[in-house]
Parts: structure tokens; C-alpha cells; sequence
């Protein structure tokens, strides 16, 4: 069966096959987050061109945006504080803590819906080699 293009994203799978992952490991762990460089089932190269990540930082910049003004009402309407310290603290570690997500989920996005020459080909989800 295959997963939808939203639970291939969440899963950080591949864009055309929806079967090889996109990055090496789990989002948060000790190490680097690593890309593989080609789907390792089907082969899709995933820097289109060079420099083709940059455009995910537009991506990362609206997820950045939206946490930070969430947390931002979250904590006022939570504590009712009128510390900055507070919000400082609170939006400082929200941003160190969303860093891995927001590289990996700005990549995957940019992948999945705003890459018009990548589209799902369920040839590519056939071959079962791996
Ligand atoms: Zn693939």
C-alpha cells in the first residue's frame, strides 16, 4: 500500500517512490543529521541542482515564525507574565529545540510540494530491491 504524500513527508520519505528515506537517522539523536544524497530505493537525486536547499529557508523561516508566535501566546496567555526574561527563556529554548525539525521538515516540504519536476511514479514504488 502506498502512504499519502502527507505521511511519506512525515515519515521523511522519498518524494518519488515513497519508500527510501530522505535522511540518514532520527531527527533528534546525538549525531549530524545526515541527507542521503539519492533516494537510496529509487534513486532520485535529491539537490536537484546546486544550491537547491536554499530555497528552503523560506520554508524554515514561516515554520520559525509560526512557533515562535504560538509559543510566544502560548506563554502569555499561560503565564500572564509581563517579564521579557520569561519569553526570552521560553522562545530561546523553542528555537534550539524546533532547530532539527524545521531543517528537516523545511526540506522535506520543499520536496514534496514545492518541487513542480518531482512527482510521486508508483513504477518507482514497485521495484522491491530494498
Ligand atoms: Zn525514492
Amino acid at each position: 500500500m502506498t502512504p499519502s504524500k502527507f505521511s511519506a513527508l512525515i515519515q521523511s520519505k522519498c518524494p518519488r517512490c515513497r519508500i527510501g528515506k530522505v535522511f540518514e537517522g532520527p531527527i533528534y539523536g546525538m549525531r549530524k543529521q545526515r541527507m542521503h544524497e539519492h533516494c537510496p530505493h529509487c534513486g532520485l537525486k535529491f539537490e536537484v541542482e546546486p544550491g537547491y536547499f536554499y530555497a528552503a529557508m523560506y520554508v524554515s523561516y514561516a515554520f520559525s515564525v509560526a512557533e515562535v508566535v504560538s509559543l510566544g501566546l502560548a506563554t502569555a496567555f499561560l503565564t500572564k507574565s509581563e517579564s521579557p526574561w520569561v519569553y526570552i527563556g521560553v522562545l530561546f529554548a523553542a528555537i534550539l529545540l524546533f532547530a532539527p525539525f524545521n531543517l528537516r521538515y523545511s526540506r522535506l516540504v520543499l520536496l514534496h510540494y514545492l518541487s513542480p519536476k518531482i512527482t510521486y511514479n508508483p513504477n518507482y514504488a514497485k521495484r522491491d530491491d530494498r
